[in-house]
């Protein structure tokens, strides 16, 4: 029997060492590739197909009060728990595309271009997808933070999607639009939200639509109130058929730290009382009706269903299907 010990392992390991070096001449059929597959993934519901798409992730190192309410050390913890790089967090970013036959509805329109190339994959990857900007039928902003609205712009300023009727909710678009909140916002993440709405938003006034929660905003497609990260945050139930779904847009910014610990406050949500009391009723729904959960910052392709744990709740990410 051999045993694993790390010394077996590195011993091993030299052992290959030698081999490449020695086939050193040798070459691969392929180059190394270099670059990552496109990030799309789809699957049925019911009639409709979804099609969940990456618009890139981005890797920093943990700020001092990035979960507000927990020492650093307990949140870098719960970072390694997940095997995150040490020091460092990484949130992804997802938007939720559904086909329902009659429609194509977008679900947020990610970072939008970024130099860096890390976020803003959105468009190659709705292109590997098969789907151009010019075919959205209807984009609905979940909330009006930055990463789910820049990609709503083209780099000199157009409308990124330009035949898509594009909705936010109401009361999220009289909150960050009106000029009185932002005199009065405190944080400086609040007063920069302001500063970027203006900045995407401004001049849009009639070019977007407002809708209201409980009420459907494309075929099956119904907004459910989700307050707290934002005033006017809202997720979404998908229902064709028998079939249903959560698109749970941040209810939890990553799942790592906040859905195993639902009382902890990320420092983008607006009222942490209220976006705290709104996981646990959310999770505890989604657990119980035992739902498909998309979410926006879940790794891709950022799907799971939610299940019960301590206090808190633990993510059962899908299982990649070839087959639709
Ligand atoms: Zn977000």
């Amino acid at each position: 029997m051999t045993g694993l010990s790390r010394r077996s392992l590195l011993t091993h390991t030299a052992g290959l060492g030698v081999a490449a070096l020695m086939g050193a001449q040798a070459r691969a059929n392929a180059p190394i590739s270099g670059h990552q597959a496109p990030g799309f993934y789809r699957f049925k519901l019911g009639d409709y197909e979804v099609t969940i798409l990456n618009d890139g992730a981005r890797t920093f190192p943990l700020p001092d009060t990035w979960v507000t309410n927990v020492a650093k050390d307990q949140a870098l913890g719960a970072a390694g728990e997940a095997f995150m790089p040490a020091g460092k967090v990484t949130v992804p970013f997802n938007p939720t595309l559904i086909n329902t036959g009659s429609k194509l509805v977008l679900i947020d329109a990610g970072n939008g271009p970024s130099p860096d190339g890390a976020v803003g994959l959105l468009f190659p990857n709705l292109a590997a997808a098969g789907i151009k900007p010019e075919d959205i039928d209807v984009l609905v902003l979940s909330h009006l933070h930055p990463d789910h609205i820049n990609g709503i712009r083209t780099a000199d300023g157009g409308i990124a999607f330009p035949n898509a009727e594009i909705i936010a909710p109401e009361p999220e678009w009289a909150f960050w639009m009106s000029d009185d909140n932002m005199a009065k916002a405190t944080t400086p993440i609040d007063k920069n939200y302001f500063v970027n709405t203006r900045k995407i938003l401004g001049g849009l006034n009639d070019r977007v639509g407002r809708y209201s929660w409980d009420k459907e905003v494309a075929p099956g497609i119904t907004a459910i109130a989700t307050p707290g990260h934002t005033p006017g945050h809202t997720s979404f139930a998908i229902a064709s058929g028998n079939s249903r779904m959560l698109v749970q847009s941040d209810v939890t910014n990553i799942p790592e730290l906040f859905l195993r610990n639902p009382d902890w406050h990320v420092a983008y949500d607006h009222d942490p009382d209220m976006a705290q009391q709104t996981r646990h009723r959310f999770y505890d729904m989604a657990a119980t009706e035992k739902m498909l959960v998309a979410g926006y910052h879940f790794s891709f392709p950022s799907a799971g269903h939610v299940e019960k744990a301590g206090a808190g709740y633990r993510l059962v990410p899908v299982a990649w299907s070839a087959a639709l």
